[in-house]
């Protein structure tokens, strides 16, 4: 068996000793499916992480790349532009929900998610309101890795170390509907999740508030599906107490629900920004950005003060080999694939759903092609937490030994395939999965 350079593998636990030793090396990809070192196929569960929607390989993307590369292949974001980032944003702005007709071009997620927080700092400051800067996150968000947008995670083992980084930070409780307390009703649960923000806002000032950044399904936290009233509702407080209201759509945008952009078209709300990354190049290269509403960008522009201008200029943010992937992404995205998800989501949640006559499993959620198996230890108490929380590895261990990866996080599979699997395709990765989990309750 080849070595694998310790290097290439994440020392944390969702890839730790199992997933690691066998994930290791991916040598090419090909659709939906990747080949590891040693020449194994498997069908890639997780799309890379969240972002392969168009699939590997695809010719037409690789083509736009080379051409682009040999056109321009940089442009200083600082002095200039160029065309695929120009018409880049056209149409963004054109697909954004309501007036966020503005973007901001980034290298990726958390670059995103940093400067959607530092317009909100820049625009209250510029109106004369530099106290309003608490930034209010929830449990089990996450929302990148770098020192601010991580202290915005609600993950305990981001909230350890990073004290420092958190005092401006708030956290509301996850809207996770399979664990709110026994005999609720989801329309209870909603009233006090929207009742929770309510305080806060009570106790802290909206005064003291700049935003509220959300997930609209919160991914890597277990694709949870927030009851149906919820987001709206936090909108509107937002609106009410004048907090921006920043929709992190690093994985919900691009297809992954079946729309450009999911905050209008799946949810019906308009955000104040939307952060997106990931899926925008299906992958292939990093970009992210976040779109701006036109009040906010005014807001931007009218600080006269020559030390104040909104300076934003990551060296490689709106890259033209990056824009002109995106341009060509979307053009894949619209020309069918947004249609195929539509048409697919149905069959793809039903079948994994079926995997909850599995004992190990407590609940199988999800939306578009995204979804996630939670495993309990039992299901009267729904308990995860005397369940060996290396179970998701394993599920992962023995799914890879059948022919697919699927992303464990602690008691939970995620699994987010590339946009293009096809009905049979779904089948096969439901049935490997119903082996794998088998296999580990034996
Ligand atoms: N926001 C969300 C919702 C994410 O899922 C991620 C990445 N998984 C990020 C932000 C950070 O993105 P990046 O890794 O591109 O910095």
């Amino acid at each position: 068996m080849a070595k694998i350079p310790s290097a290439l593998v994440q020392p944390w636990p969702s890839a730790g000793s199992i997933g690691a030793d066998r994930r290791g090396l991916l040598a090419s990809g090909e659709g939906i499916y990747v080949t590891d070192g040693h020449g194994r196929k498997l069908i890639d569960g997780p799309a890379g992480m969240w972002c392969v929607n168009v699939g590997h390989r695809n010719a037409e993307l690789a083509k736009v790349m080379q051409e682009q590369a040999l056109e321009l292949s940089y442009n200083s974001p600082w002095y200039t532009t160029s065309s695929p980032a120009d018409a880049l944003a056209d149409v963004l702005a054109d697909r954004a929900p309501g007036d966020l007709n503005h973007v901001f071009f980034t290298t990726g997620g958390s670059s995103a998610v940093e400067t959607a927080l530092r317009i909100m700092q820049f625009a209250n400051n510029v109106r004369g309101r530099p106290e309003k800067k608490l930034m209010v996150s929830r449990q089990g968000g996450y929302h990148g890795s770098t020192y601010l947008s991580a202290s915005l995670n609600g993950r305990p083992r981001d909230q350890d170390w990073m004290d420092s980084a958190t005092h401006l930070v708030r956290k509301l409780s996850s809207p996770d509907p399979f664990r709110r307390p026994e005999g609720m009703s989801i329309e209870a649960f909603e009233d006090g999740l929207v009742a929770e923000f309510a305080a806060l806002i009570e106790k802290e000032r909206a005064e003291r508030i700049g935003a509220f950044v959300a997930e609209p399904i919160q991914a890597s936290g277990g694709v949870i599906v927030p009851p149906p009233g919820y987001l709206k509702r936090m909108r509107a407080l937002c609106a009410e107490n004048d907090i921006l209201f920043i929709a992190d759509e690093v994985v919900t945008a691009f297809g992954r629900l079946g729309s450009v952009f999911a905050s209008r078209d799946v949810f019906g709300i308009e955000p104040d920004m939307i952060t997106f990354a990931k899926g925008v190049t299906s992958g292939y290269f990093p970009l992210g950005g976040v779109m701006v509403s036109a009040r906010l960008f005014e807001e931007l522009r009218r600080s006269n003060h020559p030390d104040a201008m909104f300076a934003h200029g990551l060296t490689y943010s709106s890259h033209p080999v990056g824009c002109a992937v995106a341009l060509k992404n979307l053009e894949l995205l619209e020309g069918g694939i947004l249609d195929h998800v539509n048409a697919l989501s149905g069959h793809f949640q039903t079948s994994l759903k079926s995997l909850e006559d599995l004992a190990l499993v407590g609940e199988v959620r999800g939306l578009g092609l995204m979804a996630c198996i939670e495993c309990v230890a039992d299901r009267v108490s729904n308990n995860p937490l005397t369940l060996d929380l290396e179970v998701g590895k394993r599920i992962d261990a023995h799914c890879q030994d059948l022919g697919l990866l699927v992303r464990p996080l602690i008691n939970m599979c995620v699994m987010s395939p590339p946009l293009t699997i096809t009905i049979e395709q779904v089948d096969t990765m439901v049935d490997i999965l119903r082996r794998g989990i088998s296999r580990t309750m034996d």
